[in-house]
């Protein structure tokens, strides 16, 4: 990819429909945790960049957990006894409990009726239902279409098949100079929402490709999971790999009008937390949550036998917006410009965990005369702006082997960005050495 802009910056104009369009190639596709609709996902977002697919067996201990058997579903309807399709998977297949076990009968509404689940506080909506690990099936619809359904008998089908089979996940590597991890991951297992699930699939799809095009310090580790069962699978299979992880971001609901949101890691001061929370500082109104044991991914990265460094980038954080597992968690409801925006914040993430280091003043006893190296130059150069001529003034400051760059772009109230540069320039003038 190549956007004419330098390293970690991104043109979000041009960003924002590429999130988009891809969203919209995802989003009618019935994903579950297992089954063919995760591994279309998997392949359609691989031509974003190249991922490899990894297939678990169904039954495969994964700690206190098994996989569980392969979920696809091919038709779902309600037929009323004109033969209509009152409730109908092929319109969305949100209409079917996820997970619903294969059915075919004819009963009346009565008997119907446990197996149908409404939002009656949200009428005109359809909810996201799940039935993982407890053998059913049902039917989601709006308050409104189970008002108007009348009495009488109804056909209902479930062509669906539980059976054993795998569970799928996607997997990318993206190697740097050293062997530090970063973990990203995104959970890819709901079917036709929008911002919970494919807004953080899709941009971390952008920006593993992204940063493919960059030469890194860090490697990076992507994974595109089915939430909770993926990531237990992932960590068992992996445990041996789990001291190399120094970093991670769960990325979940990003393309919604809400601020960006960052949730600390366990450990709250891990240098993620430290980085995102820089960021978003930087970049206007924002919102910082505390770790919690509930939420996504993070769950499982944070449980106390791994404790990671792994902290949450969302927006309105979920279950804080109405249209979360819901039917109005579509494509109008996530902004383009908003998707951009988030991973243009992703990226910076990752440009200020690969930047930062502790810098040495080889010059501390007073000020070095900056005019003789061209860096307090009034007119011109780079000494121009007064922010880069602060932020040389910053890190020759707090440059004594005890701060970071980042420390020093949070006590001076400058962009990590700003600072870098002003690092950068200060060493090529032999006036700055790297400690660490
Ligand atoms: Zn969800």
């Amino acid at each position: 990819m190549s956007s004419g802009l330098p390293d970690f910056e991104v043109d979000e104009q041009v960003l924002g429909k590429q999130l988009f369009d891809c969203i919209t190639d995802l989003f009618p596709i019935c994903r579950s945790i297992t089954g063919d609709g995760v591994r279309e996902t998997l392949a359609r977002l691989a031509r974003v960049v190249p991922l490899t697919t990894h297939e678990v067996p169904s039954g495969t201990p994964v700690f206190d957990w098994t996989v569980p058997d392969e979920w696809n579903i091919r038709d779902a309807y309600v037929k009323n006894a004109r033969g209509e399709r009152v409730i109908d998977f092929r319109r969305s297949n949100l209409h079917v409990v996820n997970y619903s076990v294969p059915f075919r009968g004819r009963m009346s509404l009565e008997e119907l009726r446990p197996h149908l689940f409404t939002l009656p506080e949200q009428p005109d909506r359809v909810p996201y239902r799940t039935s993982y690990y407890q053998r059913n099936w049902g039917f989601c619809l709006s308050q409104n279409q189970l008002d108007a359904l009348a009495e009488g008998e109804y056909e209902v089908c479930i062509d669906s098949s539980l059976q054993p089979g795998c569970l799928t996940y996607g997997e990318l590597t993206i190697p740097g100079g050293s062997t530090e991890e970063v973990l990203v991951s995104a959970h890819i297992c709901h079917p036709s929402l929008a911002n919970d699930n494919l807004s953080g699939a899709v941009i971390a799809a952008h920006a593993a490709r992204r940063l493919q095009s960059l030469s890194l310090r860090l490697s990076y580790r992507f994974l595109f999971i089915p939430a909770t069962i993926g990531s237990i699978a992932w960590l068992s299979a992996n445990e041996a790999r789990v001291p190399g992880i120094r970093y991670g971001l769960v990325l979940a609901c990003l393309g919604d009008p809400g601020p960006l949101t960052y949730k600390r890691s366990r450990r709250s001061d891990a240098k993620i937390d430290q980085a995102a929370i820089h960021v978003l500082q930087q970049l206007g109104e924002h919102e910082v949550l505390e770790f919690s044991p509930y939420g996504y991914d993070e769950r499982q990265f944070c449980s106390p036998g791994f404790d990671l460094p792994v902290g949450r980038l969302s927006r309105t954080p979920h279950g804080r917006f109405p249209e979360y597992h819901t039917s109005a968690d579509n494509l109008e409801f996530i902004q383009p410009a908003q998707l951009a925006k988030s991973l243009s914040a992703c990226l910076e993430i990752f440009e200020v965990i690969e930047k930062d280091r502790i810098c040495l003043n080889r010059k501390p006893n007073c000020e070095p005369q900056l005019s003789k190296y061209g860096l307090y130059d009034p007119i011109g150069g780079v000494a121009e702006s007064p922010e880069f001529r602060m932020a040389i003034l910053w890190v020759l400051n707090l440059s004594d082997g005890r701060h970071s760059l980042l420390d020093i772009a949070e006590r001076s109230g400058l962009r990590f960005r700003q600072i870098a540069l002003a690092a950068d320039a200060l060493s090529e003038h032999g006036l700055l050495e790297n400690v660490q």
